[in-house]
């Protein structure tokens, strides 16, 4: 099929991005948005617009009969769901497929197979990707759980098979805390998720974030777009993140890259993906796959020179990849500082008018981002106002430009993280590359207390 309207499902910057890709593939698109958004640059760039619902996200972005109504009234035929919201909602890509629009992302059964942490860890292992050594699938008598940590030693850490945003994880340092603590992961898991199932794997005490970006055709066929590293975390939140990884050598990224590959081949996946693993001493262990867009995906842009977005849309029509494995290169390095509204020492949400903006330019520097000087950040949604994205030949070169683009960059009338992206370019470990995902925390918590 052609697409010929593009309705996209989401806000912000990532609605931008989608519109953007479809303009350049002459495919029209339509906007939908909540009250909150009328003045949204998506909004105002969208060949058409329709107003979905009130402010709160469960009335608008996430309102299933308000998206597809919004679809059939602007007889959209494919629709974007972008990252969040209702993008890895199983039932609403079926939704979508049964009222013959195309859904620009992967079949509904492996949103839902990887949407179940259990589910999606048997997956992964039976298509031979390396482990977190734990429970095989889900546990709930205590007695095996025991036996299991005993075995690979404490400590351990109980998880959600439901969960996700990294809430209902709890880690367990000796086998006198185990039963409680099952207990508790449980309660807390039904509770948040409307699942009390869990499972229970090692508890990695120094690991790196390192995920793999993929993309299947839906057929058969399927490729990796290398590695990111996005260790630099708080709260499980990604803060910045960079192609490739400082520790991963070519061998290693086509090593694990044709494992991915190759899983994403037999599993018939359609679309793009990422495969989310820690990393520690050298060895990958797989932690869970998202079948969506990423926020970080541009890094992997710059160092490809392949549009993702771009990529999705066609294999939505059932064009099949444009490029196979051999032609793909990565070249030198990217990084991305991911620019919240925010406070730079609290992390206060600073919501409220822009009055003045200006963005970097200049060689190889890209803002994706639907900021605009009298635009105002509404309070209702995630604090992620902009993402800045440098390219360099080097890494050294790269985190340079970086220096001088957030340098240049100019957000007035709210508060932004821009001076902690400054600090932290500043940081020698950072500087090194030699960071794990606890060491944003333990940096913060320093300066706090110095
Ligand atoms: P969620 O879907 O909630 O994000 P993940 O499985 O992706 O859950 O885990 C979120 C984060 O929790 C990881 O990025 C990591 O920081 C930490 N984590 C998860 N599993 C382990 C583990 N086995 N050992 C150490 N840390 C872990």
């Amino acid at each position: 099929m052609t697409i010929e309207k593009l309705l996209i499902a989401n806000r912000g910057e990532i609605a931008l991005r989608i519109h953007r890709a479809a303009h350049e593939m002459g495919i029209k698109t339509v906007a939908v948005h909540s009250t909150a958004d009328v003045d949204a640059m998506h909004v105002r760039l969208a060949d058409e617009a329709v107003c979905i619902g009130p402010p709160a996200a469960k009335d608008s972005y996430l309102n299933i009969p308000a998206i597809i109504s919004a679809a059939e009234i602007s007889n959209a035929d494919a629709i974007h769901p972008g990252y969040g919201f209702l993008s890895e909602n199983a039932r609403f890509a079926e939704i979508v497929e049964e009222h013959k629009i195309a859904f620009v992302g992967p079949k509904p059964e492996h949103i839902r197979t990887m949407g179940d942490k259990v589910q999606a860890k048997k997956t992964a292992g039976a298509l031979g990707m390396p482990l977190v050594p734990g429970s095989d699938g889900a546990i709930d008598d205590v007695g095996e759980a025991k036996r299991i940590a005993k075995d690979i030693g404490y400590p351990v850490i109980i998880k959600a098979a439901s969960g996700g945003g990294g809430r209902g994880m709890k880690v367990v340092n000796s086998e006198s805390e185990l039963e409680s603590q099952m207990q508790q992961a449980g309660t807390e898991a039904k509770a948040a998720f409307g699942d009390a199932t869990v499972y229970l794997e090692k508890y990695l005490g120094n690991p790196r974030h390192i995920e793999f970006q993929v993309f299947g055709d839906g057929n058969g066929n399927a490729i990796h777009l290398g590695e990111r590293d996005c260790s630099l975390q708080r709260r499980h939140q990604k803060v910045l993140e960079e192609a490739p990884s400082p520790v991963i050598s070519s061998e290693e990224r086509m090593r694990m890259g044709g494992i991915v590959s190759k899983a994403m081949a037999d599993m018939g996946y359609r679309g793009a993906g990422t495969i989310e693993f820690l990393w520690e001493d050298g060895q990958f262990y797989f932690i869970e796959m998202n079948t969506r867009i990423q926020v970080e995906h541009p890094v992997t842009e710059m160092i490809t020179g392949f549009d993702l977005v771009r990529e999705q849309i066609r294999v939505a029509e059932g064009k099949g990849l444009s490029v196979t494995q051999d032609v793909l290169e990565f070249r030198g390095h990217a990084i991305e500082c991911r620019i919240n509204a925010e406070d730079p020492r609290t992390f206060a949400p600073s919501p409220g008018p822009v009055n003045y903006y200006h963005p970097p330019g200049g060689m190889h520097v890209r803002v994706d981002s639907g900021l605009y000087a009298g635009y105002r950040v509404p309070p209702y949604y995630d604090s992620m106002i902009a993402k800045l994205i440098v390219y360099g030949r080097t890494r050294e070169s790269c985190m340079m430009r970086m220096r001088r683009a957030l340098e240049e960059m100019v957000v007035d009338g709210i508060k932004t993280n821009i001076p902690l992206h400054q600090e932290l370019l500043r940081a020698p470990d950072v500087i090194d590359g030699n960071y794990s995902i606890k060491w944003l925390e333990d940096w913060l918590a320093e300066k706090a207390g110095g």
